[in-house]
Formats: C-alpha cells, sequence, structure tokens
C-alpha cells in the first residue's frame, strides 16, 4: 500500500460537485481517501480563460501501481465529462483535471508520467494544499 497525492482541478460546469463526485470515485476505483485539503480558487494557468479554477488535493491510500493509478485517473476524467486533453503545452478549460503530485517515495518516469509530478513547486494552487495535509512535505522545501 502506498500514499498517494492528487491533485484535483475543475474551471466548469459545477466546481465544486465535480470535486465531490471525483473524490466519490477515487474511493471507489483508486482506495480509500484518507486526507483532503482546503479547496483553493486560482486563475487558469498557462492559459486564457474567463473561468476560475477550484483546486485541492486529497491523499489516497492504494494498491495501484503508477501506470494503473494514471490509467484509473484518466478514466474518472473521462467520467466527469472531460474531453479536452492538453495538446503541445496548450491548457484548456477542463471539468476535472486529476495530477499524480507524490506516490510514497517513489520517482517514476515514463513516456506518459513523471512522479514527482515536474511542476508542484511552481503552483501554488497545488503547493499550498499539498504543504496542508503533508506537512512533511512542506518542511523538504524548505
Ligand atoms: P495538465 O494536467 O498539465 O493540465 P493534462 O491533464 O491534459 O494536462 O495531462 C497531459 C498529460 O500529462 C497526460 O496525458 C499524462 O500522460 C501526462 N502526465 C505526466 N505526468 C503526469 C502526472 N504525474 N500526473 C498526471 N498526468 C501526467
Ligand atoms: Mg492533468
Amino acid at each position: 500500500m502506498v500514499i498517494s497525492y492528487l491533485g484535483l482541478g475543475s474551471n466548469i460546469g459545477e466546481r465544486s460537485v465535480l470535486l465531490g463526485q471525483a473524490i466519490a470515485l477515487i474511493g471507489q476505483k483508486i482506495g480509500p481517501v484518507v486526507r483532503f485539503s482546503d479547496i483553493v480558487e486560482s486563475e487558469p494557468y498557462g492559459f486564457v480563460s474567463n473561468n476560475m479554477f477550484l483546486n485541492m488535493v486529497v491523499a489516497v491510500e492504494t494498491e495501484l501501481a503508477p501506470e494503473a493509478l494514471l490509467d484509473a485517473t484518466q478514466e474518472i476524467e473521462r467520467m466527469l465529462g472531460r474531453v479536452e486533453k492538453t495538446v503541445d503545452g496548450k491548457y484548456s478549460d477542463r471539468t476535472i483535471d486529476i495530477d499524480i503530485l507524490l506516490y510514497g517515495d517513489t520517482e517514476y518516469s515514463s513516456s506518459r508520467l513523471t512522479i514527482p509530478h515536474p511542476h508542484i513547486r511552481e503552483r501554488r494552487f497545488v503547493l499550498e494544499p499539498l504543504k496542508q495535509i503533508n506537512p512533511e512535505y512542506g518542511r523538504q522545501l524548505s
């Protein structure tokens, strides 16, 4: 069993409902959600949109290996109506985005998956909620 930290974001639709649905599906398909951060509201990052994001981080206990975990998070994104994928680094509005931030202490890299997530440190809407529920990670950075 590994504790993984997942970053959730939504900027279209009933954003807080979508976050709740994502957490329920994470509980069903990935494992028990053992901690969750406060929700923060943030400007779209890397693209222009009038739609603000709601972001949060959850900790989940899982038996899934990294690639299987990504399959599960992407299935949940599809179930909650996400259609647009980021192409060539161009971001877009999304009903739900689920990023794998940390997977225990594991470092992992493949063509479709990099863990720890490469953009944790530069995105405050990820870093602050992550530090809130994982103080150890906050100490490592300071
Ligand atoms: P972003 O999350 O950067 O806004 P997407 O959700 O569209 O963009 O993700 C683009 C791709 O990033 C995914 O198809 C996935 O293969 C890849 N990826 C690489 N590392 C990770 C990770 N740690 N968590 C989630 N996706 C990842
Ligand atoms: Mg993503």
